[in-house]
């Protein structure tokens, strides 16, 4: 069978005209929507017409220019349905909620973004009675173990933040499945470099906010997988999307839509320089952790799983040993040699720096730092496709320049 092609698949879904005919969809700016028949109304109340139909009821419920979003992004991942949420937590947190009930348990790897994290250590315990055991996703082992008979979900991202372990999702898939529970992938690192649904993931969430976005000006997230699941998540009786409302705004939406058809000419490039960086840091001497370079532990893998055409990501490390030399290398990266920005988030045309250990991944209290590999000094580099390459580059070997002589002066 030929492999899933993300881009053939985008490229299949119908595409939406603007009310007069305008190439792009229109911005349906509406919070309620009028049916032809009173009939039809309580119809949409039960979930037997919908979006589908072309009916809408209430635009926390389905907005059709939002349904077209996350029909874009089913076709993405492969998936038979999506919804698209006001922001990536907004997606996690409504997914799990609808997942476990009060007293299921979750396996979770323990490298996930900070705010996953909080959410499943200290408020699902307390608000849910939901437990989550976190475990190291590169040790099988370990988590076939930590199933219980109550576990619902084995929660993974397919790279993790921020040590860029890549999950090894068709294996994680069997060990769930064979345990009754559903395997929950993140995968805002890399959209369109893996499709985690044709792996046998079940679920496919996003940080719509970072790559997809690609500009930092909107928070958003979604939801993909089947038809069925999305129905439920919006059941207007138990449904957590319906009932939490983290509903997506359509001018959000419309603005979103426009920028899935580059997507993938922005995800290679970021991927073409980040790949660069590396293998020229890699050749000075300096520790850095990126899956394309084949000395990182996850790079056969990654290979093996990944679409060929979108490189390895666009994110890297640079481990510096302690924060304050990771503070001293960004403050000089971006107040002296202007290369990029000291600020959380990634999926930026800039380039965006942070120290993990005390920026996105503070939730993890120190042991839990150690545990997932976050080293004190390891920053994170959302690698950015404005200036050339060789004057970014430029402007990198300067700062560690500066930095080397600073510290050889110290010593003397
Ligand atoms: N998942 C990952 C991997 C993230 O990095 C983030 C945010 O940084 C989120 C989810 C949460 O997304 P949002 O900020 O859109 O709520």
């Amino acid at each position: 069978m030929k492999p899933f092609d993300p881009i053939e698949s985008l490229a299949n879904v119908r595409h939406e005209f603007g009310e007069h005919g305008g190439v792009n969809l229109s911005v349906e700016q509406s919070t309620t929507f009028t049916v032809m028949h009173p009939e039809t109304m309580p119809d949409i109340f039960h979930g037997d017409t919908g979006p589908k139909q072309g009916c809408y009821l209430y635009g926390r419920h389905f907005n059709p220019t939002v349904h077209v979003l996350g029909r874009q992004l089913a076709a993405m991942e492969g998936t038979e349905a999506a919804y698209c949420t006001a922001s990536g937590m907004g997606a996690i947190s409504a997914l799990i909620q609808h997942l476990c009930d009060h007293g299921d348990h979750i396996v979770s790897s323990h490298t996930v973004y900070g705010g996953t994290f909080a959410l499943f250590k200290n408020m699902l315990p307390k608000n849910n009675n939901v437990h989550t055991t976190f475990v190291n996703l590169q040790n099988l082992a370990e988590v076939e173990a930590a199933f219980t008979d109550r576990t619902k979900v084995l929660y993974v991202e397919a790279m993790s933040n921020p040590t860029l372990e890549v999950a090894d999702i068709p294996a994680l898939a069997e060990i769930a499945h064979r345990h009754g529970a559903q395997l929950v992938v993140d995968n805002t690192f890399t959209p369109l470099i893996m499709a985690p649904a044709r792996m046998g993931a079940d679920v496919v969430v996003h940080s719509l906010t970072k790559f997809v976005g690609g500009a930092s000006d909107v928070i958003a997230g979604a939801i993909c997988g089947t038809e069925d699941l999305i129905a439920g998540l919006m059941d207007v009786n138990h449904g957590t999307l319906m009932l939490y409302g983290p509903t997506m705004d359509p001018r959000v939406a419309f603005n979103l839509s426009l920028r899935i058809p580059h997507l993938g000419i922005r995800v290679t490039e970021h991927s073409r320089r980040a790949l660069t960086f590396a293998e020229r840091l890699e050749a000075r001497g300096v520790k850095v952790i990126y899956p394309g370079l084949p000395s990182h532990s996850g790079h056969a893998l990654l290979d093996r799983l990944r679409h060929p055409e979108f490189g390895f990501g666009g994110l890297f490390g640079v481990d510096l040993g302690t924060m304050e030399r990771a503070n001293r290398f960004m403050d000089l990266l971006q107040n002296r040699d202007r290369f990029g920005f000291i600020a959380v988030s990634l999926g930026y045309f800039e380039t965006l720096l942070s120290c993990s250990a005390g920026s996105t991944s503070s939730e993890l209290d120190p042991e839990a730092q150690v545990e997932a590999g976050i080293s004190q000094g390891l920053v994170r580099i959302s690698i950015g496709y404005t200036g050339s390459l060789e004057q970014r580059w430029a402007q990198f070997a300067d700062a560690l320049d500066v930095l080397e002589k600073e510290e050889a002066q110290l010593t003397h």
